[in-house]
């Protein structure tokens, strides 16, 4: 018997929506912004104002749509944002702790905490 079950591996990305992250590469790299939306299933992230492409609109009438160049935010690789840390203003990397038997993200290298 054949398995064809396809088995999609999710990993938790490191990053989630509401985070304030760093781009570290691309154009707009070095820019910070607020995670928008995780594609967990692609393992991207679109982020607040970066990583700006222009597309263009077909005009539909129909649904008040006007025609026109439209500018979008791209997903971008969630490999090439880090999580930024507004204590120590750096790029930074996250551990998890147990504070009051709930896990928290605190940065790795201030120990602030990164969920508030
Ligand atoms: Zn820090």
């Amino acid at each position: 018997m054949r398995n064809t079950k396809k088995q999609i591996e999710q990993h938790d990305l490191h990053v989630k929506r509401g985070d304030r992250v760093i781009l570290t590469s691309g154009k707009d790299k070095g820019k910070i912004g607020n995670v928008k939306k995780v594609i967990k299933s692609e393992n991207k992230v679109i982020v607040e104002g970066l990583n700006m492409v222009t597309k263009a609109q077909k005009p539909n009438p129909m649904a008040g749509i006007q025609g026109g160049l439209n500018k979008i935010e791209a997903p971008v690789d969630s490999s090439k944002v880090m999580i930024y840390c507004m204590a120590c203003e750096k790029a930074t990397r996250v551990k998890h702790e147990i504070v009051d038997g709930k896990k928290v993200r605190v940065c790795k290298k201030c120990g602030e905490q990164i969920d508030s």
